[in-house]
């Protein structure tokens, strides 16, 4: 298995929203901020929250789950987002919907189980040997070519590494020409060099270079050069599903039949339990052997009520596993049927999975919080706008909601510029505010007027 291969999977879109959370702003104390991490208000719901954070450090949620019940709109995703944040900068948060689970391809289980590996990270320590230094010299040596008979072929690579500690000649295979060449090394440019995989990377050019070569200046930071020979720890952090895909094959045999199917569609795979299972040994000799480092993210599931027995079983089993993310579950509902059946239970969720819940509970947002969090959200997205505006926006998302009010946003600031302005007024606004619905306004003219529209 080759992990520097692998590239991150995260869903990078559902959370663009929410960059401005940092944390939950809390005090030293566990009080929380007024204002603080980019999140505004909800100060019950974020002390609470603070303290399953330190629940999970000291291990206590293991085999639990976190349950956060409140309306629409009233900061559940943000909050989930804080808590993975607080538990540190690289903690995987992987959200996902109920609804998510039901495809007509793939198995709900299979999906609950896909997002449970993009919520567990892997941090990954490599001590490599390499070689650091300003190139000063840079000479393939060519020999005559005696077989092909096309006159010269590379036999080895002269490069001069300068270091503080003096210049060194190292004579290396003529593979590494490749790789020196992809990373457009010239002599003036500091770089290293794996010792075992010849991997070459370019860090930077030296002082000397920029001073000759001006016009190209910016582009590059001058480093401070290291020792010519030394052990570089290189730090990768996957996610468990960033494995699995990375390592899943096209699927077939090698009959020829299998071998055209993989033709046509050479892009499909398929994760397979085996294959897991495969990844999860290589994964559990890497922790015993201490070169990886489990780390366990957040996994976010909105409007838990959507799923049915089958997920709610195997969800039961799977926060059993020692290799489980924290859960964080989600709703607006109060007292509903269990999807797929006539038992009505609180939020739609089994008693045995309830038995299992920290509940924290979310409430509605003031006029002023929501003018405060519109405000940061404009400060996030580098957009002016004005006082007035951002308290009409905030009335428009009192009356709304506060999704809505924040996506008017960009529009608004479209219409800003159209208009000759850099900072959105209240005008570009209420030209917006009557161009887009609300989700509440178009169901309510749909139900006005049924016979305007095909049923
Ligand atoms: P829910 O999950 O309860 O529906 P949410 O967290 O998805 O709510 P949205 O309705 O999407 O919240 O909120 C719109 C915007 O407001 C998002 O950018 C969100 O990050 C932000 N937001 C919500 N609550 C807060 C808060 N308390 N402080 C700062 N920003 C917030």
């Amino acid at each position: 298995m080759k992990i520097e291969e692998v590239q991150s999977t995260t869903k990078k879109q559902r959370v663009a929203s929410h960059t401005h959370i940092k944390g939950l702003g809390l005090k030293e104390d566990g009080t929380a901020l007024g204002i603080g991490s980019g999140f505004v208000g909800q100060e019950q719901a974020r002390e609470a929250a603070g303290l399953v954070v330190d629940m999970i450090r000291q291990k206590k949620m293991a085999g639990r789950a976190l349950l956060l019940a409140g309306a629409p709109g009233t900061g559940k995703t943000a909050l989930a987002l804080g808590i993975a944040q607080e538990l540190g900068s690289k903690v995987p948060f992987c959200p996902m919907v109920g609804s998510e689970v039901y495809s007509s391809e793939v198995k709900k289980t299979e999906v609950l189980m896909e997002h449970f590996r993009r919520a567990i990270g892997l941090r990954i320590k490599e001590n490599k040997e390499v070689y650091e230094g300003e190139v000063t010299e840079l000479t393939p040596e060519e020999t005559e070519s005696t077989t092909g008979g096309y006159g010269k072929s590379i036999s080895h690579v002269v490069i001069g590494l300068k270091t503080v500690k003096g210049t060194k000649q190292l004579k290396l295979d003529p593979t590494i020409y490749d790789a020196l060449i992809k990373e457009k090394v010239l002599v003036g440019d500091v770089i290293y060099i794996e010792a075992n995989s010849g991997a070459v990377k370019r860090v930077g050019r030296s002082d000397a270079f920029v001073t000759e070569f001006d016009l190209e200046a910016e582009e590059y930071v001058p480093l401070p050069k290291g020792e010519v020979h030394k052990k570089k720890e290189i730090v990768q952090d996957v996610t468990l599903h960033d494995l699995d895909a990375a390592n899943a094959r096209p699927q077939g045999g090698q009959d020829i039949l299998s071998m055209m199917g993989q033709m046509m569609k050479p892009k499909k795979t398929e994760i397979t339990d085996k294959l897991r299972q495969e990844i999860n040994k290589v994964v559990n000799r890497y922790i015993d052997q201490g070169v990886a480092e489990l780390v366990p993210g957040v996994l976010f599931v909105d409007e838990v009520h959507m799923l049915d027995m089958e997920c709610f079983t195997y969800l039961n089993r799977a926060l059993e596993s020692s290799l489980s993310p924290i859960v964080i579950f989600a709703t607006n509902r109060g007292i509903c049927n269990i999807r797929g059946t006539d038992i009505a239970s609180p939020h739609g969720i089994p008693v045995d999975l309830l038995d299992r819940l920290v509940i924290i509970r979310t409430l509605p947002y003031t006029l002023a919080e929501m003018v405060q969090i519109l405000a940061i959200r404009a400060q996030t997205e580098g957009l002016g706008v004005d006082e007035a505006s951002l308290a009409f926006l905030g009335e428009i998302g009192d009356r709304t909601s506060l999704r809505h009010a924040v996506q008017l946003l960009t529009p608004g600031s479209i219409v800003a510029k159209t208009n000759g302005r850099d900072e959105i007024a209240k005008a570009d606004l209420e030209d917006i505010a009557e161009l887009f619905l609300d989700a509440k306004a178009s169901a309510r003219l749909l139900q006005e007027q049924p016979d305007k529209y095909v049923s």
